[in-house]
């Protein structure tokens, strides 16, 4: 298992693959197992680290996660075998703001495109159940929030600073969950439903 996870370290750092940071994944594993979270929706998979690391978090843990890039996805597939959790990581190949899931989960971790977070906020929160949670990843996108607009060169770059913001207010607005706002990792939102 954890020379599965080294490998995968490995395979992130060499092919630029954005995984959780050590300090994201240890808040995450300690607010999975606090809260009895047993039942969680990841969107944006990756190459299913976060969604392999979760599943160390407790043995009653079972994943959803969602990939739409091919590559990552059948990178993914080979990781959750080698970790041999096939039975616990239900991971679906298919952009998430087409997917439909029926079932509701405890925990669900928002970590795929940062400028689409409302979306899946609002597509996936029919998901969940009354007081789960809803965690976001990067919501400091990389440290760039803290840089003075002008600063940034690429429009691109700063549109999705722009989107990451207008996210937080969203959050802060949104009052039928309670938010919180952690400087760990790249920032994570931590919304609870009411
Ligand atoms: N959670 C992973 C990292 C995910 S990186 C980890 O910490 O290990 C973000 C991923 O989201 C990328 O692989 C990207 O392809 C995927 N993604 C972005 N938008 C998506 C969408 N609309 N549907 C599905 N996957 C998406
Ligand atoms: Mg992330």
């Amino acid at each position: 298992m954890n020379t599965v996870i080294e490998e995968m370290k490995e395979y992130a750092l060499s092919y630029n693959v954005p995984i959780i940071t050590d300090d994201g994944l240890s808040f995450l594993l300690d607010y999975i197992r606090k809260n009895h979270v047993k039942k969680i929706l990841e969107v944006g998979a990756a190459i299913g680290y976060s969604a392999i690391c979760m599943c160390g978090a407790d043995p009653e843990v079972e994943v959803t996660t969602i990939e739409r890039d091919e590559k990552r996805y059948l990178e993914a597939v080979k990781n959750i075998k080698k970790a041999k959790l096939e039975d616990r990581i239900d991971l679906i190949y298919h952009d998430a703001l087409d997917v439909s899931l029926e079932e509701e989960y405890d925990l669900i971790f928002i970590d795929a495109a940062k400028a689409q977070n409302q979306r899946f906020f609002e597509r996936f929160g029919n998901n969940l159940k009354d007081g789960g949670t809803i965690i976001t990843d990067n919501m400091n996108f990389h440290g760039l929030v803290y840089v003075e607009e002008t600063e940034i060169d690429s429009r691109n770059l700063r549109q999705l600073v722009r989107k990451v913001k207008t996210y937080k207010e969203f959050l802060e607005e949104n009052t039928k969950y309670r938010t919180k706002f952690y400087d760990i990792g790249d920032g994570l939102a931590v919304s609870v439903k009411k």
